[in-house]
């Protein structure tokens, strides 16, 4: 276990504005402390006037690799060296590495996202048949994350139809082996939901004072599963709707995790101990496991 910073302390952080309300440091310094790596990971709070100099910073400075959070996922993409194609296809960017000076923007929420429906809902996307609320920038990631993994239909429901509509036409040219559908209909929805197998809020719907459930879930099979990217309150009124209903749902911090997870493996090349991140988020949030 690494006690203290040294002379050869590597350094990791997140970049966002504002970043104080950050899990991600105590997140990885937990996990950086129990795999006995000699690194730290620190906050950086970067207004949007000052991203080309902060990246270029923290190019000169030599650091490790760093997250990036709101505003500047998509931002920041001119900035760097190269982008794998997780950043391509999600039009973001929430992790970069440094090798040997070039920056390299890859995407975890995503694949992070998949990871916590199979690890946590023990639920395989492959062949799946998905709602999706929302065509925002989470929604993005997750879409792509869900065709690569195999996804079978995938029925886009937003506010604004003509977001969606933009979104399920990207993806299409990327992903021909999944339908895409597009509503701005949500009652609608409502009524088509029986052969649905998976529905997963990506809108920030449900976050702090939110009372009502973004969509009603009777028309939903008992054996469908809920995924809420939410995750204050632990508990969203759709989570509420679906145990009410007796339907199996969680909330979006295994998602933070194994984006987590997969970010520190890119920056590492080591496996964080499994459920590690997810029980310092659990225990931070007050979230039932
Ligand atoms: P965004 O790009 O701003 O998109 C927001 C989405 O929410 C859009 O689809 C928007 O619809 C919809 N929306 C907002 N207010 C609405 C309302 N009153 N009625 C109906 N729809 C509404 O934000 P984002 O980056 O995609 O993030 C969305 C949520 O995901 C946030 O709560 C964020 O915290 C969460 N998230 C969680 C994780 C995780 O690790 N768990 C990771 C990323 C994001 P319009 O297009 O019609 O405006």
């Amino acid at each position: 276990m690494i006690n203290q910073v040294n002379g050869t302390t590597r350094i990791l952080g997140i970049i966002g504005y504002p970043v104080r309300h950050s899990l991600s440091p105590v997140m990885h310094n937990t996990a950086l402390r129990a795999c006995g790596l000699n690194y730290i990971y620190v906050p950086f709070e970067v207004a949007p006037e000052g991203l080309e100099r902060a990246v270029n910073g923290l190019r000169a400075l030599n650091v490790a690799g760093f997250n990036v959070t709101i505003p500047h996922k998509t931002r920041i993409m001119p900035y760097l060296d190269e982008l794998d194609s997780s950043a391509v296809s999600a039009g973001a960017v929430n992790t970069v590495k440094n090798v040997s000076g070039r920056l390299i923007g890859y995407n975890t929420d995503g694949d992070g996202l998949v990871r916590s429906i199979d690890n946590q809902l023990a639920c395989n996307v492959r062949g799946a048949s998905i709602a999706l609320l929302g065509a925002g920038g989470a929604a993005r990631g997750a879409i792509a994350a869900l065709c690569r993994a195999g996804a079978s239909r995938i029925v886009i429901a937003n506010r604004t139809h003509a977001r969606a509509a933009e979104l399920a036409a990207l993806m299409a040219g990327q992903f021909p082996d999944t339908e895409l559908n597009v509503t701005a209909d949500f009652q609608e929805l409502e009524a088509r939901l029986a052969d649905i197998d998976l529905l997963i809020n990506t809108t920030s719907l449900g976050m702090n004072c939110d009372t009502q459930p973004c969509l009603r879930l009777t028309g939903l099979s008992r054996n469908a599963k809920v995924y809420d990217m939410v995750y204050a309150p632990p508990m969203t009124p759709l989570l509420q709707e679906a145990v009410g209903l007796g339907i199996q749902g969680v909330n979006g911090l295994g998602m933070l995790a194994a984006q987590g997870e997969l970010a520190f493996t890119i920056w590492t090349g080591v496996t964080p101990p499994s459920d590690l991140m997810k029980g310092v988020l659990d225990g931070i949030c007050g979230n039932q496991p």
